[in-house]
């Protein structure tokens, strides 16, 4: 399957052209709903945070709510410092340039 789509790489937003064979994630997503075409993937590593936490999802949104989710379990320590709505969504901006399509 041939998909076309947009990736930010530096900043600048480039099109790129995937070739996929299979589709990937389904193993530890566990997906009911059958074909998984790309999953979107967030890392609190990639967040500077030194956790082995890894949220999946269809899209972007999915992924930051399961994302948040842990965060207040986990992660509480950081929250707590982002007491005004400017700073909660800057760090949702934050975490939405960290996701990846996988
Ligand atoms: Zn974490």
């Amino acid at each position: 399957m041939l998909l076309l789509h947009k990736v930010r790489s530096g900043g600048t937003v480039v099109t790129a052209i995937h070739l996929i064979s299979d589709p990937v994630g389904m193993a530890w997503t566990g997906s009911p709903k059958g074909k998984v075409k790309r999953m979107q993937q967030f890392k609190c590593r990639d967040m500077g945070i030194k956790c082995d936490f890894v949220a999946t999802g269809q899209t972007a949104q999915e992924v930051i709510q399961k994302a948040m989710a842990h965060a207040q379990e986990k992660h509480a320590d950081v929250l707590k410092t982002m007491t005004s709505p400017e700073q909660m969504a800057q760090m949702q901006k934050q975490m939405q340039s960290v996701i990846k399509s996988v």
